[in-house]
């Protein structure tokens, strides 16, 4: 292989690394998840993009390490991602067709959090809680 081709090569897999690694964000930032690895690589190929496991699992893991995204475990064998920027709120699984879908609490737990760093003399750093059942469509 001459340098020309090596540099034209790596030239465009940086290329698209960077350009799977901006439609990742993307992803994340503005269309409904978490997301299991196998929904993002889907996400990139409906955007034209060809990535593999790998790839995605690396690009992922640079997020976390920037504390970009937050690791979402729903009581599946893989977990899910979510943009970390996001307003606090939790997720309703169904059983079902595991659609996921976010909600809101009308209380925060802040109270209940107080409650428990008192009782355990415990300090909570964050909490996680997620709702399952059925959805509308399953019932
Ligand atoms: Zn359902
Ligand atoms: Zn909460």
């Amino acid at each position: 292989m001459q340098i020309s081709d090596q540099f034209n090569s790596s030239h465009t897999k940086g290329t698209r690394l960077t350009r799977v690694r901006a439609t990742l964000t993307h992803i994340l930032k503005s269309d409904h998840g978490p997301f299991s690895v196998a929904e993002l690589l889907q996400r990139l190929r409906v955007r034209g993009l060809r990535a593999n496991k790998t790839t995605v699992y690396r690009q992922l893991e640079f997020f976390r390490r920037e504390d970009l995204i937050k690791e979402v475990n729903l009581g599946e064998k893989q977990s899910r991602y979510e943009w970390s920027e996001r307003d606090h709120h939790h997720h309703v699984v169904c059983l079902k067709c595991r659609k996921v879908e976010a909600v809101r609490l009308s209380e925060n737990l802040q109270r209940q959090e107080r409650f428990i760093e008192q009782e355990k003399k415990f300090i909570i750093n964050h909490h996680e809680l997620e709702f399952f059942g059925l959805c509308r469509k399953c019932q």
